[in-house]
This record gives C-alpha cells, structure tokens and sequence, in this order.
C-alpha cells in the first residue's frame, strides 16, 4: 500500500498518520472488536495511539457492566488517564497529540466526549446509521459548538464491509436483549 500522509490541518496540531499506520492500527482495532462479539457485546474495538505507542485499547463493555456508556472509546479513554498518571504525563498535552482508532463510526455521545478530551484525529471503519456522531445522525465531530471542546478531523471507510458484517453478525445471533419470539414462532410453525 501507497504511504499516504494524512493531516489535521483543522485543529493546527501536528498529528499525521501513514496508510501503513491506519493498516496496523486498525487491525488490533478489529482484533478488539471481535473481542467483543465473542463476549456478547456490541462488536466495537477501538485503541488510542500517542506517538507510536497505543495508550489505550477498548471494546465495548455495556452488558457485562450494565453500563451504557461503557463503548470502546470510553474505556480507552479512560485508560489513557491511566497511562499519564503512572508516568506524570498532562493528559492534555498526550490527548492533543493521540489518534483514535476505531471500527465504527463514534457515537453522539462518544464524539462529544472526544471533542471534550480535544483529540484531533478519528480514522474509523464504518458509519454508525442509528447512533453516529461524525455526520450520520449527528455532526458533533465539526459542528461550530461553544464551549465543547474542538472540532476534529475524521478518515472514514476503512474495512468498512468487515466493520458491518461483525454488527450484523451481532444483531441477528448474539444480542441476549434481542427479542427471539417472533423467530421462534416461525419455526414452530414450519415445523
Ligand atoms: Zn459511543
């Protein structure tokens, strides 16, 4: 694959990523999300990458923690937090600098928190149609908002058709919350 150096001129920080960094980065993200789906969660993997080195990594954890903000970009986040205090690292200056990976287009909800943290760069797999933050539901990735953070940038569609097969895969087999009856029904009458 061509390296491709890709900026975020948007926000003024010096935050470029090659095709081969997207390849490599998005691959563990992938390896996350399938962590996921083995898991009985919403199949979503994500990582935080500060300077070459992944500060922080995170699938979706709802179910197992009855939480619904726990997405994979939460506990990244959170993770990072981790990472600048065991090494006495502002966090401001760390998120300024890091690039998320992830297999699906953020949340509203996780869009606004990545404005809020001021990370600048977001390469993600495929759009989010119910949920998504970066242009499907709603733009809080470059909307003009006060006092919400910054804007950032987004590279969109990679292994997207991958991204999508795992959440169909998801919704139509493993969701424990998804109601079966009117499945079962059909078979009892084909029966
Ligand atoms: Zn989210």
């Amino acid at each position: 694959m061509e390296a491709k150096e890709v900026s975020a001129p948007a926000t003024g920080v010096g935050c470029c990523v090659s095709a081969e960094e997207i390849e490599k980065w998005m691959e563990e993200a992938m390896q996350m999300a399938r962590e996921a789906l083995e898991n009985t969660e919403v199949p979503v993997g994500c990582l935080l990458v500060y300077n070459n080195e992944v500060v922080g990594k995170g699938r979706n954890e709802v179910n197992q923690t009855k939480n619904a903000t726990r997405h994979a970009e939460m506990v990244a986040i959170d993770q990072v937090l981790e990472w600048c205090r065991g090494r006495g690292r502002s966090p401001s200056e760390v998120f300024e600098r890091t690039v998320l990976y992830v297999t699906v287009e953020p949340c509203i909800m996780c869009a606004a928190a990545l404005r809020l943290m001021r990370i600048p760069l977001v390469v993600y797999g495929c759009q989010n149609e119910r949920f998504g933050g970066c242009g499907s539901v709603l733009d809080i990735a470059s909307a003009d908002l006060p006092n919400t953070g910054r804007s950032f940038q987004c590279i969109p569609g990679y292994r997207a058709e991958e991204a999508v097969e795992m959440l169909k895969n998801f919704y139509k087999q493993e969701n424990p919350n998804a109601p079966k009856s009117k499945v079962r029904k059909k078979e009892c009458q084909k029966s």
